[in-house]
């Protein structure tokens, strides 16, 4: 796909770093036109996205939006639409963790993952699909994790969250299959990004010793998967969790 030849619009939630930096990437050098959020003040991260897809000639344009402020998100999906006259591609990507052993979570730990992680994605999806059914093609894919399927000590709230983004891509799925637009999911091991930078090296050391291939993922891990589920030749996947672990979750 060439961008002469009606390239693809997608929207990558939290492109400005890690995992969503890399999808934006990949999207971009497959001739999409990219369209990403965040939500920091400080927008260094999200230029350094911008700079590195116009270094390789594609297209990405970030904008700072909340996805936890309702009008906010439902203003930046009608620009983008004002602008290019379709979205094809959904990443729903953002997301947070707030550890903690559950006697000792707050409701405000637990609402925030909640809210960012899953109420997030329905607030994009919801603004997505009414151009993806005038269209008749739509790729919608959610960044989740193996904890969403396994559930993990210390991350109820977002284990409850990833667990959730599974059941509701996969119900988004079957309401929007007879439309081609597919909906699938990704559930990432531990992948070397910002959100892991936090464990210390007893952590890494004994993280690595669980995963079969005794390496930590990448973005690109990642990526190349998200680019996959969104081209044509992954017309006839929906409703699927793909998990990209190194064999951690099988
Ligand atoms: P990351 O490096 O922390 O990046 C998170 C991205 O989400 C950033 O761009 C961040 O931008 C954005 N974001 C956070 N809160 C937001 C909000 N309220 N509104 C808009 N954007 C927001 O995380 P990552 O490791 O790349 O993770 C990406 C996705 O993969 C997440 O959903 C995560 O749960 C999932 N995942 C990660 C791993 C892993 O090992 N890294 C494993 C499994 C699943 P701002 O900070 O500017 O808001």
């Amino acid at each position: 796909m060439t961008e002469t030849n009606n390239p693809k619009i997608a929207i990558v939630t939290g492109g400005s770093r890690g995992i969503g930096r890399s999808i934006v990437q990949t999207l971009a050098d497959n001739g999409m036109r990219v369209y990403f959020n965040y939500s920091s003040p400080d927008d260094s991260d999200a230029r350094q996205t911008q700079a590195d897809v116009e270094k390789k000639g594609g297209f990405c344009q970030g904008f700072q939006v909340d996805i936890l402020k309702q009008d906010d998100v439902q203003a930046f999906f009608k620009s983008v639409l004002k602008q290019t006259g379709a979205i094809h591609v959904l990443v729903n990507n953002a997301g947070i963790t707030r550890d903690g052993l559950l006697p000792m979570m707050s409701e405000k730990q637990w609402d925030q993952v909640i809210d960012v992680n899953l109420r997030g994605a329905y607030l994009c999806t919801k603004a997505v699909l009414k151009p993806m059914i005038r269209q008749r093609w739509g790729r919608i894919i959610a960044i989740s994790s193996i904890v969403g399927i396994s559930g993990n000590a210390g991350q109820s709230n977002y284990a409850a969250a990833k667990a959730g983004l599974i059941g509701f891509t996969k119900s988004v799925a079957q309401e929007m299959a007879s439309r081609q637009i597919t909906a699938n999911v990704v559930a990432p091991g531990f992948i070397q990004t910002q959100m892991t930078d936090d464990l210390n090296n007893t952590q890494q050391e004994q993280l690595l010793s669980r995963i079969p291939m005794k390496r930590m993922g990448t973005p690109e891990d990642i990526s190349a998967v998200v680019r996959f589920l969104s081209s044509d030749d992954a017309g006839y996947i929906t409703g699927q969790v793909i998990r990209v672990c190194g064999g951690l979750s099988m």
